[in-house]
């Protein structure tokens, strides 16, 4: 018997043969989810597979087992990666990855059918050092495809007043009061209490980079983000300032610009001038979440309260005066805009907002992305059913082709830098 899922997939190949069947297939598995069996979480055990137990971004998954290393992302066939919530628990009829002794891969199967091949980034070789100060440089910087990210501020303050955007489930350990001694935003002198420090130590990020560089070829660039922390004198100036000493460390290891993208709020004018001008930094990526005016304010309450849509718009596109045209991205969180009980009611309604919004920014330099929304139980929208395999499709095709027409790529982001943009993955054939 051929399972809905797989019909759904072929029969989605069929209707849309101008977009990869991979990309198609890479939405399919994050939609229903993927499994592992025990004999390929027995595999990915191994030293060439094995991530490690640290979530920089304090993501709690149900499911997962304690015991046991989660892999990196997954290889298709093509080099598409697709990124999984292991134990999310809501997977109700999940691909499974096995693994092949025989034939020495991982089929990936459907109810018992392989329908394919797969394959796991395999583990960087920085991962299981430590840094000086004795940090393990997994919780510093995490790989996706040729980045390396590095989350500096490991909490939002929009969690502390309630006001964080609703569809997040990272940092939720933000909501918990700091204990004297403990979760502060200095960094850590005791390198015992390293899991506990909000703001990551500058040479612990500087020693993780120039090791994770010394394996030749691997990546090709850094991306910078966090929580949100709008202290300082002018609103976000702790974080411009911090986002500098990080930046700057980093520097240290080249001569000029570096390949680099920091993903952080709307800054004022000023405070993108200092990015550019006192580090290396290549990009800036502040991200606008959610288009619809309506939607945008109902499902990020504390970036509306503190910057305003159309402020954040107009620091978005006065940023490509200094970074220049396409350097400057933003990216939504895909479906997220038609969460219950206020979002749109229809996927052609939802689109529409979305193309929009891809033509404006666009036309004035910016390169506009979109994530996938991962309902989890963490967040304030709580477990809701995810749009469904053709609302994907058609966003992915729809802004590929809209940036086309205005001459962007997303150089930063496409599926060798960064492959969590399934649009930029398809401008890979452009
Ligand atoms: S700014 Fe919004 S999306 Fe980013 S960490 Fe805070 S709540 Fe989450």
């Amino acid at each position: 018997m051929v399972s809905s899922k797989l019909s759904e997939l072929e029969e989605a190949i069929i209707r849309y043969p101008d977009v990869s069947p991979f990309v198609i297939l890479k939405l399919s598995m994050i939609l229903r989810g993927v499994e592992l069996t025990p004999r390929a979480l027995a595999k990915v055990q191994s030293e060439v597979y094995n991530f490690g137990f640290l979530e920089p971004f304090f993501i709690d998954f149900e499911g997962r087992t304690k015991e046991k290393a989660m892999p990196g992302s997954i290889l298709l066939r093509d080099a598409t990666n697709v990124y999984i919530n292991y134990g999310d628990p809501a997977y109700t009829n999940p691909y499974h990855v096995d693994w092949s002794d025989d034939e020495g891969v991982f089929p990936l199967m459907d109810q018992g059918e392989t329908i394919d091949s797969v394959d796991f980034v395999q583990r960087p070789d920085f991962f299981g050092k430590r840094t000086g100060r004795g940090v393990p440089m997994e919780a510093i910087a995490d790989v996706r495809t040729q980045k390396l990210v590095i989350t500096a501020y490991q909490h939002c303050r929009l969690w502390e007043t309630g006001d964080q955007c609703k569809f997040c489930a990272f940092f939720t350990n933000s909501k918990e009061t700091p204990k004297p001694g403990h979760a502060t935003d200095e960094t850590t002198s005791n390198t015992e209490d390293w899991r506990k420090t909000r703001e990551i130590n500058q040479e612990d990020i500087y020693e993780t980079v120039r090791e994770a560089l010394k394996e030749r070829g691997r990546f090709s660039e850094i991306q910078l983000s966090g929580g949100l922390d709008y202290g300082g004198k002018e609103l976000f100036d702790n974080e411009v300032d911090r986002y500098i000493r990080v930046l700057r460390a980093i520097g240290r290891d080249f001569e000029g610009r570096f390949s680099s993208q920091l993903m952080a709020p709307a800054y004022s004018k000023k405070q993108v001038k200092r990015l550019y001008d006192e580090t290396g930094l290549t990009s800036y990526c502040p991200n606008i979440e959610v288009w619809d005016e309506e939607k945008s304010k109902w499902l990020c309450p504390g970036k509306n309260k503190r910057v305003g849509r159309e402020e954040w718009i107009n620091r978005t596109i006065d940023a490509v005066e200094i970074f220049g045209k396409g350097f400057v991205c933003t990216q939504v969180v895909g479906g997220a805009e038609l969460a219950a009980p206020y979002g749109f009611k229809s996927v052609d309604e939802a689109l529409e907002s979305n193309f929009q919004a891809c033509e404006f920014f666009a036309k004035n330099g910016v390169v506009f992305l979109s994530t996938i929304w991962r309902p989890h139980y963490a967040s304030a929208l709580g477990k809701q059913p995810m749009p469904p395999l053709d609302y994907y499709i058609r966003l992915a095709r729809g802004l590929r082709q809209i940036r086309k027409e205005y001459g962007l790529r997303a150089i930063n982001d496409d599926y060798k830098h960064c492959g969590n943009h399934p649009d930029a993955d398809l401008e890979r054939i452009d």
